[in-house]
């Protein structure tokens, strides 16, 4: 069982055929708070109480850890629950170089919350190579990347920053949720820690928010599965199922999700109304030897700029039909922003000039509906912008 679909669909999910087992091919949802057992030394399979361990969790972190070619993940509550974890690995005074353009929320925790306990940040551009270096001081423990980032689909050479990172002893941590697992695997890039977001590409029907954590090393492991229980903020048995619910057609999303967008792309960039475009998967983007080199697919979604000014922005998103104007990504629906006036609002104006998000910036997640009907509701909606 080696490849991604076949693990996709049956780890975790493997029917209990002994005696008494119901065969079930997918795995039940355990409601059960608590376990009892018969002997008191020895919990009956393995479970106590709902919070240290959940068979329905358990499933779908079995399944979580074989995507990614990890031994071990964790589920949390959020992707933000998942960042919290990984986290508190640390302690006072431990150094984090994070990129630049980190997720906004992931970058609100950094600063607003884990400064107060202590923990520095430096926030650098890692797209030159390993110039990051120079950030690196003694008491550096982590450096925090994604890739591509979020909005302008910045590419990391992730086998490089870490190969660099693991000769000073740093754990290089990837926020893998833009590529998914199906079209990145940083773990085999030499990456000591991955995190997602389950609520975008893996869940994928905008139907439960969640998180994991997924590594390859035993002593991480151990540490991770104690402050996930220490620190609580588990995924509950019901998201748990959905989220593996969802895995199964991971592949299959993948694929239309990526025809899509590429059919999108060529339309916006043949289109006299669209400035430029964004998306890994055009040769003329800074990264895409560096993407070609890692993913083996380069992912759904696409920004682009717009002839014109705030204003047009405004028009092109508020006259689209089939797009939802909505935060969020990864699902199966397609979906459009204004990161400068939504995901982005937060990022001070100034700021959001510096590294190119313009006021005509637009991020679409380009869901797996018929690209043709994407194409036309892009068009006609370009038309009205004027
Ligand atoms: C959404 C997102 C998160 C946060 O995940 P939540 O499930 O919303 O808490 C973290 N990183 C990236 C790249 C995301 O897109």
């Amino acid at each position: 069982m080696k490849r991604f679909s076949t693990k996709a669909i049956h780890v975790g999910n493997e029917p209990n055929l002994k005696d008494g087992g119901s065969g079930d091919v997918v795995v039940p949802i355990h409601l059960s708070t608590t376990f009892a057992r018969k002997n008191v030394y020895k919990p009956t399979a393995g479970y106590e109480y709902s919070r240290s361990g959940n068979p329905t969790r358990f499933a779908l972190e079995k399944n979580l850890a074989a995507l990614e070619n990890g031994t071990h993940a964790f589920a949390y509550a959020s992707g933000l629950a998942a960042i919290t974890n990984t986290l508190l690995l640390l302690k006072q005074g431990d150094h984090i170089v994070s990129i630049d353009d980190v997720y906004g929320g992931t970058r609100r925790l950094f600063s607003k919350v884990f400064e107060r306990f202590g923990l520095l940040f430096t926030y650098a551009d890692f797209r030159d190579g390993n110039s990051f270096k120079k950030h690196i001081r003694k008491n550096t423990k982590i450096v925090w990347i994604e890739s591509p980032t979020n909005p302008l689909l910045k590419i990391v050479d992730i086998a490089s920053v870490a190969k660099t990172a693991r000769t000073k002893n740093i754990l290089t941590v990837v926020d893998n949720t833009f590529a998914s697992p199906c079209f990145q695997k940083p773990l085999d890039l030499g990456a000591n820690i991955v995190v997602h977001s389950l609520t975008k590409y893996i869940g994928g029907h905008s139907d439960a928010v969640g998180g994991t954590i997924i590594v390859k090393n035993k002593q991480i492991s151990d540490q991770l599965r104690f402050l996930q229980n220490a620190a609580g903020a588990i995924l509950s048995p019901f998201d748990s199922y959905s989220i593996l619910r969802g895995i199964k057609t991971l592949q299959l999303r993948m694929q239309k999700h990526e025809e899509n967008a590429r059919k999108v792309v060529e339309f916006l960039s043949g289109h006299k109304k669209v400035k430029k475009t964004y998306y890994p998967g055009l040769p003329t983007h800074p990264g895409h030897k560096i993407a070609k080199k890692q993913m083996s697919g380069f992912g759904a979604m696409v920004s682009f700029e717009l002839q014109g000014d705030i204003k047009t922005a405004i028009k092109f998103l508020e006259s689209l039909r089939i797009f939802a104007i909505a935060e969020s990504l990864g699902a199966v629906e397609s979906l459009a922003e204004h990161p400068a006036s939504m995901t982005h609002a937060s990022v001070p104006k100034t700021e959001r000039e510096k590294i190119g998000l313009s006021n005509t910036l637009i991020r679409l997640s380009v869901g797996i509906e018929d690209a043709e009907d994407l194409i036309a509701d892009l068009n006609q909606a370009l038309k009205n912008a004027g």
